[in-house]
């Protein structure tokens, strides 16, 4: 534990930042997963340019869940070491892909994004002022939750209008 480094958390207590980090750390591997797997059953019409922004999203939750861990243990703290907890401890949950088709698979994703999007940013509020260390983590990762839902946004809106101009040529 970084004893200095911890005397600068001021005005919270630092169990409950260890707490709320191990929730977002949780949620962070199942989203890796959620992702990996989508981009693995997915089927159907432009999936390839899906599975390359799945694959990215699921390297950057692994990512998120490597930066997350090293503050819990900076913090004193352990992150969670069984992946059983994850589903106890989890704000967003797991949505197990029951529906392949590409479509379905983007609006998943997105609510996962919205979902994270609203954790970090009430991290961000809980931790500003108090752990500045956190406070800067917790917003470098909601910013790529931001890019994350739009690159996602952007993918849903492009196939749905192709999928649409299909349906249009073929007069249905
Ligand atoms: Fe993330
Ligand atoms: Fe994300
Ligand atoms: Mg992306």
């Amino acid at each position: 534990m970084a004893r200095g480094g911890n005397s600068i958390v001021k005005g919270i207590e630092i169990d409950e930042v260890i707490a709320l980090l191990n929730r977002a750390y949780a949620d962070e591997w199942l989203a890796y997963y959620q992702y990996y797997t989508e981009s693995k059953v997915i089927k159907g019409i432009m999936k390839d340019a899906v599975v390359v922004e799945l694959d990215q999203h699921a390297m950057d939750e692994l990512r998120h869940a490597g930066l997350i861990a090293n503050r819990i243990i900076q913090l004193g703290g352990t992150p969670l070491l069984d992946p059983r907890e994850w589903f106890e401890q989890t704000h967003c949950g797991y949505d197990a892909p029951t529906n392949f088709d590409v479509v379905k698979i983007l609006e998943d994703a997105i609510k996962g994004e919205q979902c994270a999007i609203g954790i970090y940013s009430q991290l961000s509020e809980v931790t500003q002022g108090k752990d500045v260390v956190t406070y800067d983590m917790v917003n470098q990762i909601l910013a790529d939750e931001v890019e994350h839902e739009e690159d996602l946004v952007a993918l849903h809106e492009d196939i749905t209008a192709f999928i649409q101009q299909i349906k249009d040529t073929m007069d249905l």
